[in-house]
């Protein structure tokens, strides 16, 4: 098992070095969150630069996140997002949401990216209430035990063709002991979703792997894929 650890780490280090390495309003960003003792549970660099990736192969205009923390992954998909482009990020804890607007600001995306305060399942819901307009990409990231929830609302916020991506799906989903996670239960809800075409990635961060889910809501009028 060590091993395989090590070497898990040695192939993040090759993909970070060569594609994500941190500018240093990201390193800023990461050593604000520890001065201000928030958790070190942010996406690795190579995964925030998934996201990016991900973000501009979508051609994502307008994003929206799902647990900002200190906005470390949130400056990652802004940074995809043209210069009118908007990135709605929801986050229940004022202290994190009052970090991550800092570094969002400090990292030169702040005018672009509004945090919004509360219980996400509550945003949500008046964002679907609001009559909110499409998101071309939605990224779930915040308490597991939501994700079922939250991937109800994403279903119907997203436009068509857009995509929605959770992350931390896969050892929780797998090595889970009573076999009844969050994460598995959200895995099981989008495969098994009529409205979308889904599969996991897996990820690297220091501490090993984890899974990042991606789902595309299909286009009305095409032909259900054959896979
Ligand atoms: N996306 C961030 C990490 C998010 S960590 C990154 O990679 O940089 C999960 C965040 O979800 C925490 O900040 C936590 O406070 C928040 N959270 C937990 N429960 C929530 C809820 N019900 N509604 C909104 N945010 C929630
Ligand atoms: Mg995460």
């Amino acid at each position: 098992m060590s091993t395989s650890d090590k070497e898990m780490q040695r192939y993040n280090h090759y993909i970070s070095q060569l594609f994500a390495v941190e500018d240093d309003l990201l390193e800023a960003t990461r050593a604000m969150m520890q001065q201000e003792g928030l958790p070190s549970i942010n996406v690795s660099a190579s995964e925030g630069q998934l996201l990016h990736l991900l973000a501009l192969m979508s051609g994502a205009r307008r994003i929206l996140e799902i647990g900002a923390l200190g906005g470390y992954s949130a400056i990652w998909l802004a940074r995809a997002l043209p210069a009118d482009g908007k990135l709605i990020t929801l986050e229940l804890d004022e202290h994190h949401a009052a970090v991550a607007r800092r570094n969002l600001d400090a990292a030169g995306v702040g005018a672009m990216v509004e945090v919004r305060v509360g219980p996400a399942l509550a945003s949500l819901t008046a964002m679907q209430q609001a009559g909110e307009a499409p998101f071309d990409l939605i990224f779930i990231d915040a308490d597991k035990d939501g994700y079922v929830d939250y991937l109800q609302k994403a279903v119907t916020l997203v436009r068509e063709g857009g995509v929605i991506l959770a992350d931390n799906t896969l050892p929780d989903a797998v090595l889970d002991e009573n076999g009844d996670s969050g994460a598995k239960r959200y895995n099981a809800a989008v495969a098994a979703h009529p409205a979308l075409v889904s599969g996991i990635v897996p990820v690297l961060r220091q501490e090993g792997m984890d899974g990042l889910t991606i789902s595309i809501k299909r286009t009305r009028g095409t032909a259900r894929a054959s896979v």
